[in-house]
């Protein structure tokens, strides 16, 4: 992802030492990382680049800084939506719901339709058994985080 971003993540780490945190919160860099943890597993020290772009969206959004990549913020907005809906991604409802928020409704349609002619898609959403123990999970996520 590293070249589609704005910044390295090692510059990112060094604008942060700098107190450069408005540059930091403002680049697109933090919305691109996409947890893969390519990084920690070739960090001698382990430096733990996913978990500190995480808390660094969290703070650009606390801090209603224009989010540069607003499309990756409303994929993972509805993605969270359909989990505390359904416990599980009804992938339909979620589809739908980031095609309003982008707008971009025609995007990835030769992929959609592929995946719908394999029979990928369910037309109704199946909620998980234990739906209040999924929510009470992300309660205590985001309470955890203040
Ligand atoms: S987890 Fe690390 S390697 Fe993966 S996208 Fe994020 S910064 Fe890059």
């Amino acid at each position: 992802m590293v070249r589609e971003m704005d910044y390295n993540p090692n510059q990112i780490i060094r604008m942060m030492q700098l107190g450069m945190k408005q540059k930091v919160l403002e680049s697109r860099a933090i919305w691109l990382c996409v947890g893969c943890f390519s990084c920690i597993s070739q960090c001698p020290n382990r430096v733990n680049i996913p978990a500190m772009m995480d808390a660094l969206r969290e703070m650009a959004l606390e801090q209603r800084v224009a989010i540069q990549e607003p499309d990756i913020w409303a994929f993972n907005r509805e993605f969270l939506n359909q989990v505390k809906r359904h416990g599980r991604v009804f992938e339909l409802g979620f589809i739908a719901r980031y095609k309003l928020a982008t707008k971009a409704f025609f995007r990835d349609m030769k992929a959609g339709m592929k995946m719908a002619l394999k029979g990928r898609f369910r037309w109704f959403p199946r909620r998980v058994k234990r739906l209040r123990e999924v929510r009470s999970i992300m309660e205590a996520g985001y309470a955890s985080r203040g």
